[in-house]
């Protein structure tokens, strides 16, 4: 132990992200993938999953802003990368200058873009984004002949792909797919008749895994890579991130005494408690106070009162009481029994995703196995 010892850590499994994303390389026969490690990695720390990646097969690596794909390319990871969003006065002159690919939307960026070309002495690789029904960025299909010509003229521009992306790929045979697929062809087309010749990508974790015919040249999985399925296949993904503290004191309490801020658990009998330091501040959220479980000793055991801002207790009942030092996990695999990030979202009304994104989190320590 140290003076840095974490008070609770969450555990990546480097293994378990090459297994993810060779398997989703198998399923994206004939096209190349492209993970998706936004967010430092949907919380997973974006470069070294982005390595193991890209040991499994991956041969892009997708961002949101050029802030993290640059990040990842001073990292030394020298795949093809791609950043898609970013705000009005970035410069993409080191974008350019690094060799990122840049998804375009507008008639704007796209000026923006090719200005940035001229100052950095090279032509940019652009990626145009067409709206086939999402409504958040991509050009409108209203919009699209222009921008397509206007990309196509544009001296520092290569256009070497178009791409959309997917509102409802993850509830199978939502009407808006093949309908966003429809707008997608048609916008293909009319690529091809401002005389580009680029290729394509559309399919999200949840379109690679069930929609084949929607791979085209490049599939786009995140979620699936960290081992979460948004679709109900049995591909056999492998959950990624453990979020785990240890035990830091026990110690027993009588029928009648209470737990935590607010006094709201009361012992019916008499029982022992297991302190753990990891609380609120760590991403445990307080709503989950006497509605989550850990596992600990093998076994589910319930946390009682309030989640506070640095700890929470266990109720450890009198057998099997456990050690000072023993591992508490708060979400895993769920392979042996213990909770998973799907079971907190479905008890908080959210998605997986964002549970493993908010691990993002300077206290929380990060490991990697
Ligand atoms: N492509 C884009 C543009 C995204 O924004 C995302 C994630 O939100 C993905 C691909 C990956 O989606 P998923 O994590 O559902 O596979």
């Amino acid at each position: 132990m140290t003076a840095s010892s974490p008070h609770a850590e969450t555990v990546v499994d480097l293994g378990a992200v090459r297994h993810n994303v060779s398997l989703l390389a198998a399923r994206a026969t004939g096209a190349a993938v492209m993970c998706v490690v936004k967010a430092d990695g949907y919380g997973h720390g974006a470069v070294p999953v982005g390595r193991a990646a890209v040991e499994a097969g991956a041969s892009w690596l997708g961002t949101c802003s050029l802030r993290e794909a640059l990040d990842l390319r001073a990292a030394g990871l020298s795949v093809r990368l791609f950043s898609w969003l970013d705000v009005p006065e970035l410069d993409f002159t080191p974008g350019i200058e690094a060799d990122i690919d840049l998804g375009v939307s507008s008639l704007g960026e796209l000026a923006r873009v090719d200005a940035a070309a001229t100052r950095a002495g090279k032509r940019a690789r652009v990626h145009l984004k067409i709206d086939t029904g999402l409504s958040r960025n991509g050009c409108p299909p209203a919009g699209w002949p222009a921008l397509a010509e206007a990309a196509a003229t544009a001296r520092g521009v290569e256009v070497v792909a178009i791409w959309s992306h997917l509102a409802c790929a993850d509830e199978l045979g939502h009407a808006s797919i093949d309908a966003q697929a429809k707008l997608f062809a048609e916008a293909y087309d009319a690529a091809r008749a401002a005389g580009l010749d680029p290729i394509r990508h559309l399919a999200n974790s949840a379109a690679t895994l069930t929609r084949p015919d929607l791979h085209f040249d490049l599939v786009r999985p995140g979620i699936a890579m960290y081992g979460l399925n948004p679709v109900p296949t049995d591909d056999d993904l492998r959950p990624v991130m453990t979020f785990r503290s240890t035990v830091v004191l026990t110690k027993p309490l009588a029928a009648g005494e209470s737990v935590s801020y607010g006094h709201t658990w009361t012992a019916q009998e008499d029982t022992t408690l297991a302190l753990v330091p990891a609380g609120y501040a760590d991403g445990v959220p307080r709503t989950l106070s006497g509605r989550m479980d850990v596992w600990l000793g093998g076994k589910r055991r319930p946390v009682v009162g309030r989640v506070c801002m640095d700890q929470l207790v266990v109720n450890v009942g009198n057998e099997d009481v456990p050690q000072v030092g023993d591992e508490v996990v708060l979400f895993g695999s769920g392979r042996s029994g213990e909770p998973t990030a799907r079971e907190w979202a479905d008890k908080l009304g959210t998605i997986d995703y964002e549970i493993v994104t908010s691990m993002y989190r300077p206290r929380v320590h990060r490991r990697y196995v």
